[in-house]
């Protein structure tokens, strides 16, 4: 029997907007409705950052606690985690929400150029961040941007400086990255698989990339990451209207390579996580 998929929903992320796509979660009540619909489409894990009413980034730990209560309450069992990525506050701001107790916080194990910026992770703030991860008991899902941060995920896991076994998320298509590459993308699984057998891994594409990465993701039996976040077109064509339709697309691919998605128990287990309370 084939591992089912874990499909992961960034709902929101720290860069579209609604002028960029109407759909764009940005209140909390707006980010619950849509982490109810992607849940109800099939998604097992909810990425999630915050924003201001303006729709500017934040790192305020009182949002995160009500977008997180209410993603629980209206999700049950859906495996929570929040983002620590660069655009939520600066330096130790970062980790603020990390009290919380979220299932899972992502960690970026190296630095790296974005856009219009340098992903700035120096190793103290790594260390920090992953020391807060131990104290309250949560899972890193490892953002690895490039082939050194999986080294370096590795490393922390059998220094136990992280929880094991490690989780990494293949991220291709940020511009100034790495880009949508087939044969990188099969070395990094190789790679993973020779340095952490028990390791598990999901890739995400960045726009157009998105349903490459799925497919690929599917097809070497790892786990796949969709969203809004990520890529706001459901096609060349057309917009996408929802999170939950570019959960549904995931979906639906799964057969195709005779996979089906996880369930909400199935998807903690895959993952080492407890049993939802
Ligand atoms: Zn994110």
């Amino acid at each position: 029997m084939t591992t089912p998929c874990i499909i992961s929903v960034a709902i929101t992320g720290s860069v579209p907007h609604k002028k960029d796509n109407p759909a764009v979660p940005i209140t909390v009540a707006e980010q619950i409705e849509s982490t109810q619909e992607s849940f109800e489409a099939g998604a097992t894990l909810v990425h999630l950052h915050v924003r201001n009413e303006d729709g500017t980034t934040s790192s305020d730990p009182e949002r995160f606690a009500r977008a997180l209560e209410g993603i629980r309450k209206h999700c049950p069992g859906i495996i929570t985690q929040v983002s620590t990525g660069g655009r939520s506050g600066t330096g130790h701001e970062r980790g603020g929400m990390l009290s919380l107790r979220p299932d899972m916080a992502s960690l970026a194990t190296g630095s790296v150029n974005f856009p219009t910026r340098v992903y700035e992770n120096a190793p103290e703030l790594v260390d920090w961040l992953a020391a807060e991860m131990i104290q309250y008991d949560i899972k890193p899902e490892v953002e690895a941007f490039d082939l050194s941060m999986i080294f370096q995920a590795v490393k922390m896991a059998q220094d136990g400086r992280i929880k094991a076994p490690l989780h990494v998320q293949f991220v291709m298509g940020v511009k100034n990255a790495m880009p949508v590459d087939r044969e990188t993308f099969v070395f990094y699984v190789e790679t993973l698989k020779r340095l952490a057998p028990d390791a598990t891994w999901t890739g995400a594409g960045i726009g157009g990339g998105q349903l490459k990465l799925a497919n690929w993701s599917l097809e070497f039996g790892g786990h796949c990451r969709t969203g809004l976040e990520d890529n706001i077109r459901l096609d060349k064509e057309q917009l996408a209207p929802s999170n939950a339709a570019l959960v549904k697309q995931v979906a639906e691919l799964c057969a195709q390579y005779g996979r089906r998605p996880a369930t909400v128990a199935e998807a903690r287990k895959l993952l080492s996580l407890p049993t939802a309370a």
